[in-house]
């Protein structure tokens, strides 16, 4: 989509500029240009020109006298001296007395010079100016007095608008948009039956998701302008701006109707209003949050101004902002599942050349858990990797390179191991894998490698589930938390010593632990109370406790307990398995990265 600039004009401040300029112009300027063809010389010369019959015109006036050489038509000018035979003299010399003389320059010529010329010129140097002044003040239009104008960007339909198709995966959220469109191509049908669209539509979920691109998909396949403003851009420094420019964001809008206002991140303004009107409360958002309250009940129904609006967390917004007649409806735009992670994969590759190994589907369901813009990050680090490389194809090799990069950062070339550490990480990782692979429900492992990432990790075990998974009975979090201190288990059973590798593991298990007792009503001691609960689910999901300390101490007891308990089995596990414990981290020390295959064959046989 092409993007262009605000459409306000430079306002009468800068045309009145323009037009005292102009007339400075027409008076100082302006006859010098038109007389700068015309040569200043001394009354001896013209007086030796008359004698030499070399005057062509001439024009005496009581100041100057203008005249031309009759050769070359060059224009001279002198000053007047008392010479009463002067014009005798003239006369008999054959001059031809003339007004005017140094108009000889063309009209049009004339006219463009003095007029269209210096507005040019105010035009160019005042768009200039502009420009500069707005980039040193941060985008704003420093020509418009309004400083509470909103910096609300249009996009202008092209043919290159984003469309449903470029949006992989999300069906849900396409179809629940798609009415949308509908409605925005053939607004009469609707009115017709007597349905109202909802004003404002929410899209939530986690970052990364695609709901910008959504949004301008709606934009894109209804061919209606997009206007964009995010949350944060309203939240202006002084008190009352935030509040004038969404008024002025609407009435841009209303002018456009039919029209997509997307306001991003609209929890920035959005989030519930404090109690009273106390001191420190945020005055500004709050009027602003007002403001756009009025504004969706100022317009009708079917006014064709339809705004969406994305939001990470929407459990922090105003209840006021959320009830029927605002954004009444919400549209979820989840984390792709299986189908949905090859599909955005296949829509990115599309820019780039692949090689016929590659195969998307194992590429997603390596990547689970990823979002639509780290999806696209891995295919344009695969394409990067290729570059480096010096080739044009990208193969799977990189695709499964930079999941890992993705997920883990970039191999650390130059982290050496001493040989001792790197048995003690061999055997760390193996003591992960062999522990899932010993109980049921694991994921099966896809690849191990004792190679530094520059995250930190001094190896890791990818884990890789078969098919979509959503729901995780009570056996599975154990199994899990039991692979999870395998780690820790095969060092204490190899080297009788524990060290620092196990810090990642040993949070992930707590929170699990955690998780099981306090949400997921996993204990005999609490059964189904949820003790904890969840305050902002699309970004990390933190939990804020809601009991008492008393029930606080059990909870930390019951965790220790739960997690020494997979411990105590992760321990059980590799002790009875130390014969293959050994030859695994053997082959894994020589090798450094082996594949789910090679482990598996050397497990079984
Ligand atoms: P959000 O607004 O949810 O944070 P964006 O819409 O800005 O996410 O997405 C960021 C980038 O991620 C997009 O420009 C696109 O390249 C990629 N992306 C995200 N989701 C998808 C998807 N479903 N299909 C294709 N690309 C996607």
């Amino acid at each position: 989509m092409k993007e262009v600039k605000n459409p306000k004009k430079p306002l009468a401040y800068y045309y009145s500029i323009t037009l005292i300029a102009l007339l400075l112009f027409n008076i100082f300027v302006a006859p010098l240009l038109n007389r700068q063809h015309v040569e200043q010389t001394d009354y001896s010369t013209f007086m030796r020109m008359i004698a030499e019959k070399k005057i062509g015109k001439v024009d005496v006036s009581d100041t100057e006298i203008i005249f031309t050489d009759k050769d070359d038509n060059t224009i001279y000018v002198t000053g007047v001296m008392y010479d009463p035979t002067l014009t005798q003299r003239l006369y008999d010399s054959g001059a031809e007395f003339a007004k005017d003389i140094e108009q000889t320059m063309s009209p049009v010529l004339s006219y463009l010079l003095t007029l269209i010329l210096p507005l040019v010129i105010f035009v160019i140097f005042g768009q200039f100016m502009r420009k500069k002044l707005m980039d040193q003040m941060g985008g704003k239009d420093v020509m418009s007095f309004g400083m509470g104008k909103s910096n609300a960007k249009i996009y202008v339909q092209s043919t290159h608008g984003i469309r449903f198709d470029d949006v992989a995966g999300e069906d849900e959220a396409k179809e629940s948009l798609a009415e949308i469109v509908d409605y925005l191509h053939n607004p009469s049908k609707y009115t017709d039956a007597g349905a109202s669209m909802p004003k404002g539509i929410l899209l939530v979920g986690p970052p990364g998701t695609g709901k910008t691109m959504l949004a301008k998909a709606v934009a894109g396949e209804s061919n209606v302008p997009f206007f964009s403003i995010s949350g944060s851009e309203f939240v202006e420094m002084f008190v009352g701006m935030g509040a004038s420019k969404v008024r002025d964001l609407f009435s841009q809008a209303k002018e456009k109707a039919p029209c997509i206002v997307f306001i991003d991140e609209i929890d920035a303004i959005g989030q519930k209003r404090s109690g009273g009107g106390q001191y420190g409360g945020n005055d500004e958002r709050e009027q602003t949050l007002n403001q756009l309250l009025t504004e969706m009940d100022g317009f009708e129904d079917n006014s064709g101004v339809i705004i969406l609006a994305a939001t990470n967390r929407p459990e922090s917004l105003d209840p006021a902002l959320t009830r029927p007649g605002r954004f009444d409806r919400r549209v979820p735009v989840e984390l792709p599942d299986l189908k949905g992670r090859e599909e955005i994969l296949k829509v990115h590759a599309r820019k780039i050349k692949v090689a016929e190994d590659v195969d998307f589907s194992v590429v997603a369901r390596m990547a689970s858990g990823a979002s639509g813009a780290e999806l696209a990050n891995i295919v344009n680090e695969a394409a990067l990797r290729a570059v480096r490389d010096g080739r044009k194809l990208v193969t799977q090799a990189d695709l499964e390179e930079s999941i890992e990069t993705v997920i883990a950062g970039y191999q650390k070339k130059n982290a050496i191991l001493t040989d001792k550490e790197k048995w003690i990480v061999s055997y760390h990782e193996i003591g992960h894998a062999l522990v899932a692979a010993r109980q049921t429900h694991s994921a099966p492992v896809q690849k191990i490698t004792i190679i530094p990432r520059t995250s930190g990790a001094l190896g890791y075990t990818m884990q890789v589930e078969e098919g979509n998974h959503y729901l995780m009975n009570k056996e599975e979090i154990e199994n899990k938390i039991a692979t999870l201190t395998g780690g820790r288990a095969a060092e204490e059973v190899v080297f009788g010593s524990i060290t620092t590798g196990a810090s990642n593991d040993i949070e992930q298990a707590t929170k699990l632990a955690r998780a099981m007792l306090t949400r997921y009503g996993m204990s005999k001691e609490f059964g189904m109370v949820a003790l904890e609960t969840v305050t902002n689910q699309y970004l990390g999901g933190d939990a804020s406790l809601a009991c008492s300390p008393e029930t606080q101490t059990k909870i930390d007891q019951l965790v220790v307990e739960q997690v020494e308990k997979a411990h105590q089995k992760a321990l059980d596990i590799l002790q009875n398995d130390r014969a293959k414990l050994d030859e695994l981290a053997k082959y894994l020390h020589e090798k450094e990265t082996i594949t789910g295959e090679e482990f598996m064959r050397i497990l079984n046989g």
